[in-house]
C-alpha cells in the first residue's frame, strides 16, 4: 500500500539549494531571516538544516518561523525550479507558502 503523506515537497538539502526564496522581497528586510541565514551558512554542509532555521523551502516546511517578513509583497515561487519539478501549479496553494503553509 502506498504511504500516505501530506508532504508534497521533501525537506531535503538538494531541494533547499534550488529554492529561490532568498531572492524574494518578502524576506528582504527581515532581521530574523538574516540571522537564520547567517547561522545556517552553506545549505549542503550546515549543521542547522531544520525548518526553524532554513529561510526557504516553505512549500515543504510550511509557515515561516520568522514573523517579521512582508507577506503583502509578491511571491516568486512560480519562477523556482522546485515549483516545476513538483508540479506545484496543480496544488491548491500556489504561492506565499511562507504565509499560507506547505504545498499539498
Ligand atoms: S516553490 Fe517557493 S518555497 Fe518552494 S522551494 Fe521554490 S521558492 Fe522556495
Ligand atoms: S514562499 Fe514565496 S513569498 Fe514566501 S519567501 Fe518564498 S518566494 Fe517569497
Amino acid at each position: 500500500m502506498e504511504e500516505v503523506t501530506d508532504v508534497k515537497v521533501p525537506f531535503t538539502r538538494s531541494n533547499a539549494k534550488k529554492c529561490i526564496c532568498w531572492q524574494c522581497t518578502v524576506q528582504a528586510d527581515s532581521a530574523c531571516v538574516s540571522k537564520n541565514a547567517e547561522k545556517m551558512g552553506e545549505v549542503m554542509s550546515s549543521n542547522f538544516f531544520e525548518p526553524e532555521i532554513v529561510p526557504g523551502l516553505y512549500c515543504s516546511s510550511g509557515v515561516a518561523s520568522c514573523k517579521d517578513i512582508e507577506t503583502s509583497r509578491p511571491c516568486i515561487c512560480y519562477e523556482c525550479p522546485i515549483f516545476l519539478d513538483y508540479n506545484l501549479a496543480e496544488c491548491q496553494l500556489i504561492e506565499h507558502y511562507c504565509k499560507n503553509g506547505k504545498a499539498k
